[in-house]
């Protein structure tokens, strides 16, 4: 039995100095979201079963073996969120939010897979992304992308990632192919892995996902999926290149690249990098025009995106400055503790983040002062305690000097 004080295999804590990158990600990607009108919302962690074994499908390998489902004392079939999309899509119908189109929203979270934990695969990670309901323009594709990138050239990834993208067309192309796709893998059934074997009656196309070596063999001479594109999935594809070109997206179009998920329709891209070993996947997504209806909505259409925060994290420079106080107040007799304490409360009540040493002579409190990165040690002795002042030191310059008490606030801003 594992050790009770360890954290559960795949979760982590975030200790305060990777709190603040992590929190530095999903501050940044939420104001570049602010910028393209995307606002921020939350959907609670677990959801009904249905919700996500309905929209992610019943053959994807989130819903077959990574998700954490349990029966809650009410006898309800609950789920951990493996993923936003199928919980921001169940919010937006049960608010009633599809009169007011477009929808733009922006997320940030834990989402829980049960999956073999490795560097960059965890069981508990986290998610930011972006969904956006009711618009079928392939400018919506282009916003999304041009969103995804800018976010990660804000964390200053820019130039560690690529942008691919490709199109499973629409369900009447896809329909066409997957006769096309099941009659050659079929031929090549006893060669497929167990999970593609099951997959070939149930969602062929999800067969092109296989992480299986032997499985990539066999896909690598499968028909491909453009061949069988109907005048709208051409025209809806070529309009979103041009509209990147546009823009000046650079892109690679990668006609294997299909995604995890049942629910996607035309457009589907992923960032990746090749500093992350085998999780180079750092953002992906696509067009979901049928979710809304499947779901039980309207038909809505639907495209986003979700990016891993631990392996935007894993790819950023790693020093990001832990906040440190502005002032440090040191009192240098036990008559002038209160006294600090009193100034310690009131620059903190002026916004002025300040730290005040529990106990410690004069000399250990100037060493933990230098330890926080204190910019400045506030001093308060006998002689300032009656003269109603107090030694200001600048911890950087060396430099110091007396000033009276009521002017230390001025002072600090
Ligand atoms: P992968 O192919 O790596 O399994 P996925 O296709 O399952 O990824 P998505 O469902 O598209 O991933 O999730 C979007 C992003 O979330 C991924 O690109 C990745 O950055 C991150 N992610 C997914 N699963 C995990 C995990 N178990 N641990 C950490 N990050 C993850
Ligand atoms: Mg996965």
């Amino acid at each position: 039995m594992a050790s009770q004080l360890q954290p559960v295999r795949g979760t982590h804590d975030l200790l305060p100095d990777s709190y603040n990158q992590h929190h530095r990600v999903i501050e940044s990607a939420s104001a570049v979201a602010r910028l393209y009108g995307f606002a921020r919302m939350d959907t609670p962690i677990f959801e009904f079963s249905e919700v996500f074994h309905r929209a992610v499908g019943d053959t994807s390998d989130i819903v077959t073996k990574e998700t954490y489902t349990f029966t809650d004392r009410g006898g309800e079939s609950i789920t951990l969120r493996p993923e936003f999309t199928a919980a921001i899509v169940r919010s937006f119908i049960s608010n009633g939010l599809q009169q007011n189109l477009p929808f733009k929203a922006f997320y940030a979270g834990p989402a829980f897979r049960y999956e073999r934990p490795q560097k960059g695969r965890l069981r508990q990670f986290h998610q930011i992304g972006a969904e956006l309901l009711g618009a079928a323009e392939p400018m919506a594709d282009v916003e999304l992308i041009a969103l995804g990138m800018q976010t990660l050239s804000v964390l200053g990834l820019k130039d560690s990632v690529t942008l691919e993208i490709n199109s499973l067309g629409d369900a009447e192309s896809r329909a066409a192919y997957r006769d096309a796709l099941v009659a050659y893998l079929s031929q090549h059934e006893a060669k497929l892995s167990e999970d593609s074997k099951m997959r070939l009656a149930k969602n062929p196309l999800r067969i092109l996902d296989s992480k299986d070596a032997g499985d990539r063999e066999i896909i690598a001479g499968a028909p491909t999926l453009h061949a069988y594109f109907n005048e709208a999935s051409t025209t809806h594809f070529a309009k979103v290149k041009a509209g990147l070109d546009a823009l000046g997206i650079a892109y690679k179009v990668s006609e294997k690249l299909v995604r995890g998920l049942d629910y996607y329709s035309h457009t589907v891209f992923e960032i990746t990098t090749d500093k992350l070993g085998a999780q180079g996947t750092v953002l992906a997504g696509g067009r979901y025009d049928g979710l809304v209806k499947l779901m039980g909505g309207q038909d809505v259409a639907g495209i986003g995106f979700a990016a891993g925060v631990e392996r935007l994290v894993a790819l950023m420079d790693s020093n990001v400055a832990a906040a440190k106080p502005v002032a440090t107040v040191i009192p240098m007799s036990e008559a002038a503790e209160a006294e600090g304490w009193k100034l310690a409360q009131l620059l903190r009540a002026e916004g002025i983040a300040t730290d005040i040493a529990y106990k410690g002579n004069g000399k250990k409190r100037f060493e933990r002062a230098n330890k926080m990165g204190a910019a400045f040690a506030v001093i308060i002795g006998d002689d300032e305690l009656s003269n109603g002042t107090v030694t200001l030191k600048n911890l950087t310059a060396g430099t110091q000097e007396t000033i009276a008490r009521d002017a230390l606030v001025e002072k600090l801003r």
